[in-house]
């Protein structure tokens, strides 16, 4: 490869990774994004400049080597990348697609000073999706420590805690409620944009390196912390991330064609609700009129799987303005291509209808008053701005809170009056003896790799916890 001069990586443009057009993709679940093509991701990895201190690795909660492994896409030496992206990401397909890169890693990449950033989270899945087909970037156990960790939950913060843990040795169980693994990663976000199989190719990495995954476990049922405790786990991680939605709080929200996003994601993503024979379908939405509401990535999965299952109309109502959404700005562009349509600033009052069925939704608009705890302005009603909308179903999307459950069957768990737990955000250590948590369910909804780094962080803490307890037993 010739050597390029830092002017002329800066002169090369931003390569656009392709997508399939908006008339085609709203009609099926087949992925949305059709990933880089080995000439476009070598070209785009010869625009990383090679900074001396990269600032873009500070922005990635697990600490990926972005500046080494992009270094090796552009020489071509896929199986060293695809090497070093496997040792600092236990699920690197997944965070090229799904993670926030604009607001992380992207954000402080030197280029997106002057112009536009490197595409780090392209390049990422580019390494994976190779690695994947070629066998590439396998991860080995060291020797066996002898200790036994149980993980509860496997979404991503379980996954990466578990994935860490083993390759330090460790024997390690995951504990999941659902039939599957993955958390949202199975349930929540929809195949267009995560195909299953990626998701169960990097989980099936997890499983040769040796961890047990125990589905249709609900701890806090049938078992609960402390039985894990007692009965030989030398560690508990817990990982269950915040799975109950939140409503409206508005008259008529228990109308018949009224869906949590969750249910609704869920049904379709993991029940397959919307084929012919499913034992727990959906209302059918061939030519519906529905209205989701809510701004972040949840909603605006909710909205797109909507269109695929034949609505006529999906409408996102938002209270605030698209600015301020907390979606991922690509994927609330490919909604708007496919036809979703977004209102900004509105509320609802009332969901109505006739004999228990929704019919309509009441909306009152909103204006922006001052900024609120979070720094954004706060949304205010306009007084008598009520209007009507005629709905045939309703999708909440405005957040999910943590399930009580474990919190109620384990003594001396920490948690705050939102009923996140209590942990120490650098380590993950609860007050509880023998139990870390991470992810969702200590920060509340957020991301995806922000749950994997709590869940790194957690895994090296436990490490330092068992080795030391080790040294300490040794004399
Ligand atoms: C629809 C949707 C779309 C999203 N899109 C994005 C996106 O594009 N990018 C992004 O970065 N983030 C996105 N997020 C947020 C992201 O998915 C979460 O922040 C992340 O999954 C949190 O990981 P976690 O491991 O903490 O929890 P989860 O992924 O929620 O996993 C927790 C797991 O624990 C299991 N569990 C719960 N209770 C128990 C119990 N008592 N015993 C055993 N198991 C239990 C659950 O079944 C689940 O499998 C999205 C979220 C949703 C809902």
């Amino acid at each position: 490869m010739k050597e390029l001069s830092t002017r002329e990586r800066m002169q090369i443009p931003r390569q656009a990774m392709p997508v399939r057009d908006p008339a085609e993709r709203r009609r099926d679940f087949e992925e949305v994004a059709l990933g880089l093509t080995p000439e476009l991701a070598e070209r785009e990895a010869m625009r990383c400049i090679l900074c001396k201190r990269p600032p873009c690795i500070e922005g990635c909660p697990v600490r990926v080597r972005i500046d080494q492994f992009i270094p090796l896409v552009a020489s071509g030496d896929l199986a060293g990348a695809a090497r070093m992206l496997a040792e600092d990401n236990a699920l690197p397909a997944v965070c090229g697609r799904v993670c926030p890169q604009e607001t992380q890693c992207e954000e402080l990449c030197v280029l997106g000073r002057k112009g536009l950033p490197v595409a780090i989270g392209a390049l990422e899945r580019y390494v994976a999706d190779w690695a994947r087909e070629h066998g590439a970037g396998r991860q080995a156990p060291t020797a066996p420590t002898g200790h036994r960790i149980a993980v509860v939950g496997a979404g991503p913060a379980g996954l990466t805690c578990a994935s860490d843990l083993a390759r330090l040795g460790h024997e390690v169980t995951i504990f999941e409620a659902l039939h599957e693994p993955g958390g949202v990663l199975a349930y929540g976000i929809p195949r267009f944009r995560l195909p299953r199989d990626i998701v169960g190719a990097e989980i099936r990495a997890l499983t040769d390196l040796g961890v047990e995954i125990v589905t249709d476990a609900v701890i806090g049922m049938a078992e609960s912390i402390d039985d894990l405790l007692a009965g030989g786990y030398d560690a508990v991680f817990v990982g269950v991330g915040a799975g109950l939605p939140r409503f409206l709080d508005v008259p008529g929200e228990d109308l018949v064609g009224v869906y949590s996003a969750n249910e609704f994601l869920t049904r379709v993503n993991l029940m397959k609700a919307h084929q012919a024979g499913a034992a727990t379908p959906v209302i059918d939405l061939d030519g519906a009129r529905v209205a989701v509401f809510g701004g972040g990535n949840t909603a605006v999965d909710a909205a797109r799987t909507a269109v695929r299952l034949g609505a006529a109309e999906v409408a996102m109502l938002y209270r605030r303005t698209r600015a301020e959404m907390p979606a991922r700005a690509e994927e609330v562009e490919h909604a708007l291509e496919e036809g979703v349509l977004l209102t900004e600033q509105v509320a609802p009052v009332e969901l109505t209808g006739t004999d228990g069925r929704l019919e309509g939704v009441r909306l009152l608009r909103m204006e922006q008053g001052e900024p609120d705890e979070s720094g954004r302005r706060r949304p205010v009603e306009i007084p008598g701005s009520e209007f009507d909308l005629p709905i045939d179903l309703a999708v909440v999307a405005i957040g999910n809170a943590p399930n009580p459950i474990l919190r109620r069957t384990t003594a001396d768990l920490e948690h705050t009056k939102w009923g996140t737990l209590v942990a120490d955000p650098d380590t993950g250590e609860t007050r509880k003896p023998g139990v870390w948590a991470g992810g969702d369910i200590v920060t509340g909804g957020a991301t995806v790799i922000l749950a994997m780094g709590a869940g790194r962080r957690a895994a090296q803490a436990i490490h330092r916890h068992l080795t030391a307890k080790n040294d300490l037993e040794a004399g």
